[in-house]
Formats: C-alpha cells, structure tokens, sequence
C-alpha cells in the first residue's frame, strides 16, 4: 500500500479562506479579530511560530500584536502585561509562545490569561470545558488532527485510535477529542509496556512523543491512519516528524507529512479560536 498523503496546506488554506470570509463580514459591524502573541527570550523554533502565527493574522484580516520580551523578563513583568491585554477590547484572544525561561512559572502564565481570551485552551477552565465536551475553544494542536480527519472523510467513531504521549497540550487533549468521537481511544507514554503491539493494534495512530523517526513500519498496521504530530530538528537543522516516513507510508493508507501537516493546522485553529473569541466577546 502507498498511503495517501494528507495535507495539511491544503486543508488549511480552505479553512483560512473560510475564516477570512467571516472576518471579514465581521469588520462590517466594526468589529477586528485581535490576536496578542507574546515571546518570551530568543528560542529559534518559537521565533518561527510566532512569525507564523503573525501571517497568518494578516492573511485573515486580523489585528494582531506582537511583544517580543527578553529572556531574563521576571514572572511579575509578564503577568503584567497579560493583565494588560486581558483588559484590553481590541485584543481578543492572547497566546504566550511556550515554553517560557525556567523563572517564569507556565502554570502560573496558563492561569493568568482570561479564560475568554485563552485561544490556545490550556487554561484549567478550558481543560475542564474539553474534559465535558461543552468547550468553545479546542487545543490547536488535537483540533487540527480532527479538522485533517474529517476533510479526509476519516471518522474516528468505533476505530481504535492510540495516542503517543499524554502532554496536557496534545497528548491528552487528542484523546479527549477523538473520545468524543466515540473512538476507541488507548493512550501510551514512556512507561508503556509493548508499545509496539498496542501501536500495531491501531486503525487511527497519532504520534506526539517528540523523538525523530520514533514510529518504524513495524509499529503500523497495513492500512492504518498515521497521524504525525512531532516537530523534530535534525543536527544538520531539517525539520522531522516523529514518523519513518518513507517506509511507514508503504504500509499506511494516509500519512501526514511533516512539514505541511498537523503544524499548519495548528496555526489555522488558532485563528478558528481567535475569531470565536472576537464574536463572543462581541455578544457580550
Ligand atoms: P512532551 O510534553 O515532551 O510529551 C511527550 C510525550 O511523549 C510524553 O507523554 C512522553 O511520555 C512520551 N514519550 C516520550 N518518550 C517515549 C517513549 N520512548 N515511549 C512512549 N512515549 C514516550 O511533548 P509535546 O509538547 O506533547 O509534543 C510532542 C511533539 O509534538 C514534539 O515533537 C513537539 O514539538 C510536537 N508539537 C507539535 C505541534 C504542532 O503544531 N505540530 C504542537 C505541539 C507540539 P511521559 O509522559 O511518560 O514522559
């Protein structure tokens, strides 16, 4: 078999035409989808993904700003600023680029943000909103793979579909929503005994570990839906995901590639979730 490959760019330029359309119908009422970013010291790969998540803004016809803080910031100064934004109007939706410098507590920043305005919906309110499946907003991350999956007619529903890695931003999360899914869902992390065989077991597998070239075709059952969330640099600077790709796409039937897979999606959610913030902050 030779998997159909599932891309993210593609996918993601159709929903951004979507969310534009609608920003844009929103600007008629006067209203501007804001997006504050802030970055917190000089971490290359979170310098891209702002600047990424920046152009995004742009391509939908959205306000956005961008506060690039020194690393040394103390916790004082950034909760400062999110208070700031918190109580700004035009600012809608607030993401603060993790991970931040070890004096600065993620948990403390996660909590900071109003839960409104928390557009990457890792806010222990929004977790919870997500755990119940009333949630507005959706991890970025977990809400493009279902985006990929259901642009591809793929439904989780009665599939076994295992999870690698329980990271409250996609491991856990990604569960949760393929759960909703009514899929079958088997969550694996470091200590999980015959990794291999429960991966082998899956219809729908995605891989968030973080580790290049993690899954190998032996870990894949012919057929199945491999979904690759890594984001890994290569000494040499490439960007890989955690999948073998060449030789896990002779035995899947779609595959993500990465790059131009689930990190484009992401990006596109947030605007999905900035543009949520804007109409109900609108509605009051
Ligand atoms: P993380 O917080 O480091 O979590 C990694 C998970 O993988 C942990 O749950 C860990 O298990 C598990 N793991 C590590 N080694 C393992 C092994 N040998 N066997 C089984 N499980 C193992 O990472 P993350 O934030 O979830 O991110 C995961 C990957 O996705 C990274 O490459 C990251 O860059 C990428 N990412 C991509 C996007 C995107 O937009 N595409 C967004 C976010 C993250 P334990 O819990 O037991 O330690």
């Amino acid at each position: 078999m030779s998997a159909t490959i599932i891309s993210g760019k593609t996918i993601s330029a159709k929903l951004r035409q979507a969310v534009k359309a609608e920003a844009d119908a929103l600007r008629e009422q006067g209203i501007v989808p804001g997006l504050a970013v802030i970055l917190v010291g000089n971490d290359p790969a979170s310098a891209i993904y702002v600047r990424n998540k920046e152009k995004a803004c742009a391509e939908c016809g959205f306000y956005s700003e961008k506060y690039e803080l020194p690393a040394e910031t103390s916790q004082a100064e950034l909760l400062e600023l999110i208070e700031k934004l918190n109580q700004d109007p035009k600012v809608h939706g607030i993401l603060c680029q993790l991970p931040l410098p070890e004096q600065i507590s993620e948990d403390a920043v996660i909590r900071a943000i109003r839960p409104e305005k928390d557009v990457d919906a890792f806010h222990p309110a929004n977790v919870g909103h997500i755990m119940i499946g009333d949630h507005d907003f959706v991890p970025c991350t977990p809400a493009g793979v279902m985006a990929m999956l259901d642009e591809c007619g793929i439904d989780p529903a009665g599939k076994h579909c295992v999870v690698v890695g329980r990271s409250n931003i996609v491991g856990k999360p990604m569960s949760m929503l393929l759960l909703h899914r009514h899929g079958t869902v088997t969550v694996c992390h470091s200590r999980t005994k015959d990794l291999a065989d429960v991966c082998r077991s899956a219809d729908i597998l995605v891989a968030a570990v973080g580790r290049a070239g993690f899954i190998t075709a032996d870990m894949v059952k012919e057929g199945a839906v491999v979904i690759d969330v890594g984001i890994n640099r290569t000494p040499e600077g490439k960007v890989v995901g955690d999948v073998c790709t060449a030789e896990v796409a002779e035995k899947a039937a779609w595959l993500t590639p990465v790059p131009g897979g689930v990190g484009v999606m992401t990006i596109t959610m947030l605007m999905q979730n900035t543009l949520k913030a804007a109409k109900k902050q609108a509605a009051g």
